[in-house]
């Protein structure tokens, strides 16, 4: 957004390659903003192009959360809304130039339709497409200093520290409250076997927002970013090899 057209054209014929940020804008208790994921995604996303050497495309703050739906601030788009917007900008980042695509998402509920427009557009267009889940690798991370992916805990805490501190309402840190089974009902809903689904929050948190803000510590900001930055594109990068090689055979 930041680059005139000419200097577009340069970037892509330098290295065809874009980065898109994915996020949503939806309740996150009363301590977090309502646009955490779409904040961090895009502080992780900035990171990654530039770090490649990539054109940073905003995909915009919404996502498909409609397990958030009835909570104030929470506004979801419809999967073919979203999957229509997705296709849309890859396709014209394409007739660009662009080759190669870097989707980076932190919002659980935006994987089904990514991977279905990641599918359908690779195909169609011949271009090739790598999803980064952003928080999940940012939850194996942080998991052996205790950390933990929970919507408005403390890893998403962390990451709106990282992006901007005065968004946190730490005076309004209470102590999460979870339904009977909720840790159960959380472990199936990831599990990749047999899954029931969840479709309002409050089957998972009393007040739609559960963990442990108070884990997320200032000293750990500063490399918030540069951590699960380094480790997607490692990963990114390992992903590219692997096509290419089956490609080639
Ligand atoms: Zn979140």
């Amino acid at each position: 957004m930041d680059l005139a057209s000419p200097d577009v054209r340069a970037l892509i014929n330098r290295n065809p390659l874009a980065v898109i940020p994915i996020g949503s804008t939806e309740q996150h208790g009363p301590h977090l903003p309502n646009g955490t994921d779409t904040f961090i995604a895009e502080l992780i996303g900035q990171d990654i192009a530039s770090k490649l050497d990539g054109l940073y495309v905003p995909f915009g703050p919404y996502g498909v959360t409609p397990i958030h739906a009835e909570h104030p601030g929470t506004i979801s788009l419809k999967r073919s809304t979203f999957e229509a917007l997705l296709t849309d900008i890859v396709e014209e980042l394409t007739f660009m130039g662009v080759e190669t695509f870097v989707f980076v998402n932190w919002h659980e509920g935006n994987i089904p339709s990514m991977d279905a427009v990641a599918y359908t557009v690779q195909k169609r267009l011949g271009i090739n497409i790598v999803t980064a889940q952003a928080c999940y690798v940012a939850q194996r991370i942080y998991k052996e200093l205790g950390g933990e992916l929970t919507h408005g805990g403390g890893i998403e805490t962390l990451g709106v520290m990282a992006y901007d501190a005065d968004l946190l309402r730490v005076e309004r840190v209470t102590t999460a409250t979870r339904p009977v089974g909720a840790e159960e009902l959380d472990e199936m809903r990831r599990s990749k076997e047999v899954y029931g689904f969840v479709t309002n929050v409050v089957e998972l948190a009393n007040d739609g927002w559960y963990g442990n803000p108070h884990w997320a510590k200032l000293d750990d900001v500063s490399t918030f970013s540069e951590k699960i930055s380094s480790e997607v594109i490692t990963l990114v990068q390992a992903a590219r090899r692997a096509r290419k090689i089956a490609q080639s055979r």
